[in-house]
């Protein structure tokens, strides 16, 4: 079997969802599950929803209009669809009535978007003469933490996942369409898998029936150099190992979920980046390991607005009890870091804009240490073959040289496939447009 992930841009319409079908269809001999996002920008449209009904206006018109004028010119059958937008607009008008709404219900909002679009789909499926049958994430197997909006997959989900398809591996009797992003915590509450979480629903279902291949479908030919948004001329990369992936996903490339790789890497399955808009284009292949040719770099990423840490001891603490502390108080804050430098009595250190309120974390360093917080950065990553560090930094400071761009800290991940480099927001994306003229726009010999 193979797993089948349909990303919102690639089901945001009746002629993408017809042109889905037909993508499927293709690929039916390979015995998929289908994953399928909410169509379109529906998870934005529910979460500006929500902020409308904290102000007191019930507004879902648009979400409404999507999903009815889809069914009826796909000419299928509503009921499903109805019951599912008069509960969403109940659980609209509620929290217009208490003018608040928790990650909690947060999260039971957005599933919205992903069960409506798997009846859709699997409904003109079955039309078209593809027996499918669509399921809800938590009715097979998927069980999270409380973490709401960002929460943990339960290890014991991959059994009652792998059992819940065992059938259909050795007959497969219907074409099963799964919802992305969404599972329900032991409590039974709907918890999401972060923002891009269909991605790591594919990958888990993937591992948990062993599948052949997983592939994602997208509106781009597969990993590109860089965001295409920042640079147009970005080219699909054709190979990339699960290590790559997982950094370049983790260091802001919003192509992935940044947790996407793991399952597929743990049971090596072959994961595949596809468009749907190109779908003869071959697009990316990630696997354990592939030939890498020498290149230097593979892939830019950049992550904007985020927050850097300048800590330094005030010598009240040995060395070791220094670093021992200012790491417990991260633990106790809860608090996650993305890049870290050290010297002997410093540390920098950049933590993503979603941590939230950071005075409790000032407050604990204080007592031991000059604390600077800066705001407005840019985290640039160079993923590619930390074999050649040497050369791809000297071509790096050679370009920000010139350009007059100022690096403020630097760090190589010590998984080796990665250089990160810090620069403020405002010359983030010069950055990455020098960089990737450097790295990809220009041929070797003329360098
Ligand atoms: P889907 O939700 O359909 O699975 P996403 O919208 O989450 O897909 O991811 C695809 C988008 O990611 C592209 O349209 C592109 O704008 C953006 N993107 C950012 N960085 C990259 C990159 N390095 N390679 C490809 N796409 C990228
Ligand atoms: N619909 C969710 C989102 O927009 C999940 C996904 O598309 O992967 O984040
Ligand atoms: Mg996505």
């Amino acid at each position: 079997m193979i797993v089948m992930k349909f990303g919102g841009s690639s089901v945001a319409n009746a002629e993408r969802i017809r042109h889905v079908t037909d993508i499927i269809k293709m690929f039916l001999a390979e015995r998929p599950v289908i994953v399928a996002s909410a169509m379109g920008k529906t998870t934005d449209n529910l979460l500006a929803a929500a902020e409308r009904a904290v102000n007191g206006q019930v507004c879902i018109e648009e979400i409404c209009h999507l999903h009815y004028s889809v069914a009826a010119e796909l000419q299928i059958e509503t009921v499903e669809v109805q019951s599912l937008l008069d509960e969403l607009k109940k659980l609209l008008e509620g929290i217009s009535l208490i003018r608040e709404v928790s990650a909690r219900t947060k999260d039971y909002l957005v599933s919205f978007g992903e069960r409506l679009s798997v009846r859709i789909l699997a409904a003109h499926l079955s039309r078209v003469g593809v027996n499918a049958r669509f399921f809800d994430a938590f009715d097979i197997g998927f069980v999270t933490n409380s973490d709401f909006t960002n929460a943990e997959l339960l290890d014991d989900s991959y059994n009652r996942i792998g059992e819940a398809f065992a059938a259909l591996q050795s007959d497969y009797v219907y074409t099963p369409i799964v919802t992305g992003f969404i599972a329900k915590d032991r409590n039974g509450a709907i918890t999401t898998l972060g923002r891009g979480g269909s991605d790591l629903t594919a990958s888990v279902i993937g591992a948990a029936i062993k599948a052949k291949e997983i592939m994602v479908w997208k509106d781009v030919d597969g990993i590109l150099t860089t965001d295409p948004r920042v640079v147009p001329v970005a080219q699909p990369v054709k190979n990339i190992s699960f290590e790559e992936a997982s950094e370049l996903a983790y260091f802001g490339a919003k192509v992935l979920h940044p947790r996407s790789m793991l399952p597929a890497m743990a049971r090596n399955i072959p994961f595949r980046v596809k468009n749907s808009y190109n779908p003869s284009h071959p697009g990316t292949l990630i696997l354990s390991r592939f030939d890498d040719k020498d290149e230097l770099l593979r892939v830019l990423t950049l992550k904007k607005n985020v927050t850097l840490v300048d800590i330094v001891s005030t010598r009240m603490l040995g060395q070791y009890g220094f670093l021992a502390r200012v790491f417990q108080i991260f633990d106790e804050q809860r608090i996650s870091v993305d890049m870290l430098a050290t010297s002997e009595v410093s540390i920098s250190l950049t933590l993503d804009s979603r941590n939230g309120q950071l005075d409790g974390l000032k407050r604990e360093l204080e007592k031991i240490a000059n604390v600077g917080i800066k705001t407005g950065k840019t985290i640039i990553t160079m993923v590619g073959n930390v074999r050649h560090s040497s050369e791809i930094l000297e071509k790096t400071f050679k370009v920000l040289n010139t350009r007059g761009i100022n690096v403020q800290m630097i760090s190589q991940g010590a998984s080796k496939v990665n250089i990160s480099f810090i620069v403020d927001d405002a010359q983030g994306e010069t950055c990455v447009q020098e960089l990737h003229r450097v790295f990809f726009e220009t041929a070797p010999a003329q360098v």
